[in-house]
């Protein structure tokens, strides 16, 4: 596999991102590609380890390693450094329906497991990943391949995410029927309008439902299952129905001033910016950080998505509060190889915010106390506290306010990115689907069958909010278990 001495003659280089002062100037791709030769190179890093722990995908402790969808990793390594590029996407494809998704957005726990990484930087597989499935596309080599017979049974998926995309491009590919309804005006859930166009341009994600449309898929969008059709009335058409709606219940922060104007759960702001964006180019109406002093509640991947989605807005300055601690510089004691690396990392858009304002936006171990108005009914302070994380008398960690740290941060846009807390009830209430502890659709991973006779779950809605690759590991698995479901046996993977 790859060059035997490969990783000590080539130094890792992943797709590099562009300079952060220009490409705030833009709603276009972060990164530059690399030329065929240079990735060949970093293919050929991949040391034929023995037990390549990079595409395991195991969750453990919370904690990912490896691949989720076990993508064939040191072969398509192995085969980009020789040069072997079809041979390679056809190895690809078959793990990963969209690694056009996850060679962009993907957090790559892969590369956090990889052996070399042990005593060096590890092999830049997601840019090999996006570089294969890229030149599918450039090549012509990805074009339509419907099945050559249909079965007479037809299978409804609720939800166009990637855990629905996953799961209804299975589904046809072993010629059932199927339908994608999707409420949106979009086809892509999270991919099209959560993950802002420069981390995955939304003609990437469209160019992947028109040829998922040629094979047959069917979508219909602008349809909310449970209000404009209800969810037993659909159980009763379909065969078998896929419940792929997300976890889109944010967490809110109850706290006073919270019904002040200016304040937005992070996905109003991300969405109505996406939306604006595709519709006219951000001619018309929409939440605007421009001219503003925005602050960002919440340090995870959607804040950070927040910031840079700011930074394009032009905004006048951006802070980002995280309630835990400043991770560590290196790998904790309690968080070893191949577990994803829990360190510090200036991921994109901190690494913007630096560049325009000169420092890292993100202020840790805050916590908000009070929104102040301006008396018209606008948000323009916030009132926060210093805490500490203390273990109780029940061995849990608990914050603690430290006297005497009490702050006051001007403000006029306030986004809320702290996570979600579920799906939404109506579906799975009017399907009297059974729900776990986290109100998630309950389900086992690798079964997915509901309480509810034909009705499966997948992703962020069974699983919690998440990550893409999971989704797609979970769309896939959803899907085989409902062909054998409807065929009493299965070929999908
Ligand atoms: C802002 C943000 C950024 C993220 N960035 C990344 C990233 O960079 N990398 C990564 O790996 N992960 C990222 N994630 C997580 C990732 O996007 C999700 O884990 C993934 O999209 C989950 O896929 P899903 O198909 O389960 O659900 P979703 O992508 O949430 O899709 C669910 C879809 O179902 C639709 N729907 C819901 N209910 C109904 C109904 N009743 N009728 C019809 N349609 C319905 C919704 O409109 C939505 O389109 C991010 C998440 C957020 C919020
Ligand atoms: S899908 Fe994610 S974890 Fe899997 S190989 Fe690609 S970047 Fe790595």
């Amino acid at each position: 596999m790859g060059k035997i001495t490969g990783f000590m003659e080539f130094e890792r280089k992943p797709y590099p991102k562009r300079d952060p002062k220009e490409r705030t100037k833009d709603w276009d791709q972060l990164h530059e590609s690399l030329s065929e030769e240079e990735l060949e190179e970093q293919g050929a890093r991949c040391m034929d380890c023995g037990i390549p722990f990079c595409q395991t995908g195991e969750a453990k402790n919370g904690a990912t390693m490896g691949c989720p969808v076990k993508n064939l990793i040191p072969e398509w390594n192995h085969l980009v450094y020789k040069g072997k590029w079809k041979e390679a996407l056809h190895r690809l494809l078959k793990t990963n329906n969209f690694p056009e998704f996850t060679g962009r957005a993907c957090p790559a726990p892969c590369e956090g497991s990889c052996v070399l990484g042990i005593i060096d930087p590890p092999v830049a597989i997601k840019s090999i990943e996006q570089a294969i499935i890229d030149k599918g596309y450039e090549e012509g080599w990805m074009q339509p391949n419907p099945p050559e017979e249909r079965t007479d049974k037809k299978v409804a998926v609720v939800g166009s995410g990637p855990a629905g995309l996953a799961a209804a491009d299975q589904l046809n590919k072993a010629g059932h029927n199927v339908t994608v309804y999707e409420r949106d005006k979009r086809i892509g859930g999270l991919l099209m309008y959560g993950i802002p166009n420069m981390k995955l341009e939304k003609s990437v994600v469209q160019r992947r439902v028109d040829l998922m449309t040629e094979e047959g898929v069917n979508f219909v969008t602008e349809t909310e299952i449970g209000t404009d059709i209800h969810a037993t009335e659909l159980n009763q058409e379909y065969d078998s129905v896929i419940l792929a709606g997300g976890a889109t219940n944010p967490r809110d922060l109850e706290i006073e001033g919270r019904e002040l104007d200016g304040i937005h759960f992070a996905m109003e702001f991300l969405h109505a910016n996406v939306e604006k964006f595709l519709d006219d180019e951000h001619k018309n109406e929409f939440i605007s950080a421009k001219d503003k002093d925005v602050i960002v509640i919440g340090g995870g991947d959607t804040g950070t998505d927040c910031v840079s989605t700011s930074m394009r807005h032009d905004c006048k300055s951006i802070t980002q509060f995280e309630i835990l601690p400043q991770p560590p510089e290196d790998r904790a004691e309690d968080n070893p190889w191949p577990e994803w690396p829990r360190i510090y990392k200036l991921d994109y858009g901190q690494e913007e915010a630096k560049a325009e304002f000169g420092d890292d936006p993100r202020e840790y171990l805050v916590m908000t106390k009070k929104f102040v108005g301006d008396g018209e009914g606008n948000v323009k302070e916030l009132h926060t506290v210093r805490i500490e994380w203390k273990t109780n008398e029940d061995g849990r960690k608990v914050p603690r306010e430290i006297p005497g740290t009490e702050k006051v941060w001007e403000a006029d846009l306030v986004l809320l990115a702290m996570g979600f807390l579920g799906p939404e009830s109506p579906v799975l209430e009017q399907l009297e689907v059974e729900r776990d502890e986290r109100s998630n659709a309950k389900a086992e991973h690798g079964d997915y069958h509901t309480s509810v006779d034909g009705v499966f779950a997948a992703g962020d809605m069974r699983r919690g909010q998440s990550l893409i690759v999971w989704a797609i590991n979970e769309g896939r698995g959803a899907a085989r278990e409902c062909d054998r479901y409807l065929m009493g046996e299965t070929e999908l993977p």
